[in-house]
């Protein structure tokens, strides 16, 4: 694997298993650190004054991989020691962030059963819980959540964010600043899932903007009286359409869709031949609106 960005890791792995921040432990390897990824000793490098400190691999390249995942190690424990997460906007067009939401505990890593079916689960990066209600919450580092997830996740019905940090493990990150972004930016954050109230949905038809629809993109959400409906493109070319169950938005999709692809039971879905895919979008525009992505 080539990796032409140079890595930066200023987190990593102590002994008690937090994540440290470089400035937090003695120089080279007195640090006593791991690397979260791949599990090997770290050197120290916060001695000097011309490079930004950071670890390094004792004795070998530096690993974007590595990096990312040290990235994603120290967000989990940010909102597992902060317990709260600012929300995104209620709707899906508006850059404006929603209310914090406090939480008595924050799991990390907490796998949910989504059936008695063991294969049939997610593992959520981080899970709030607060009274009643839980949350999800997702870091993307090296990828976004894909559709199987986003599948599995409005089959469990627990209301989720994603935060991206992507793009984001060579920054010479500090507590504080990653913090910030972790918790509190409006930008870095969407809903995954949450469930529609009466009042939401009239509150989608009162947005005025509608984004442009782009064929050449790799993911679509389209908005269909108020319900989702996801389109992914597959490695192969085909797409994938998948809405939540509901007779209003089933009527619209399957005869879309029907004789041009295949139903896959596994996951509830459509799979659409490729030929058929700019059809496919088109129709659904014009049947809802595409929401932006
Ligand atoms: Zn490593």
């Amino acid at each position: 694997m080539i990796h032409t960005l140079s890595s930066t890791m200023v987190f990593a792995l102590a002994q008690d298993g937090r994540a440290v921040h470089i400035d937090e432990v003695p120089n080279g390897s007195k640090c006593e650190c791991l690397c979260p990824a791949c599990q090997s000793p770290l050197i120290a490098k916060n001695g000097g004054e011309e490079r930004a400190h950071h670890f390094a691999h004792d004795g070998r390249v530096e690993d974007q991989f590595c990096s990312e995942t040290a990235l994603h190690f120290a967000a989990k424990q940010i909102v597992a020691d902060n317990k709260n997460v600012l929300l995104p906007s209620p709707t899906l067009l508006s850059s404006e962030g929603g209310s914090i939401m406090e939480f008595s505990e924050v799991l990390i890593e907490h796998r949910l059963n989504i059936s008695t079916d063991d294969h049939l689960h997610i593992v959520a990066d981080c899970f709030g819980v607060s009274g009643s209600k839980s949350l999800i919450i997702e870091i993307a580092v090296h990828h976004e959540v894909d559709l199987t997830k986003l599948m599995k996740i409005e089959s469990l019905g627990i209301p989720s964010i994603e935060i991206s940090l992507r793009d984001f493990a060579n920054i010479s990150w500090n507590w504080e600043s990653l913090t910030h972004q972790v918790l509190y930016s409006a930008q870095r954050r969407k809903w995954l899932w949450q469930p529609i109230t009466d009042s939401e949905e009239l509150s989608v038809e009162e947005e005025i903007v509608t984004p442009v629809l782009e064929t050449n993109q790799k993911e679509w959400i389209f908005d269909i009286g108020g319900r989702w409906v996801w389109v992914k493109k597959l490695p192969y070319g085909n797409i994938k359409v998948f809405h939540r169950p509901n007779d209003y938005v089933r009527n619209i999709v399957q005869p879309l869709c029907q004789n041009r692809g295949f139903w896959n039971p596994k996951y509830n879905c459509w799979v659409v031949f490729d030929r058929f895919q700019d059809d496919v979008l088109s129709s659904l525009s014009q049947s809802g609106r595409i929401l932006s992505h």
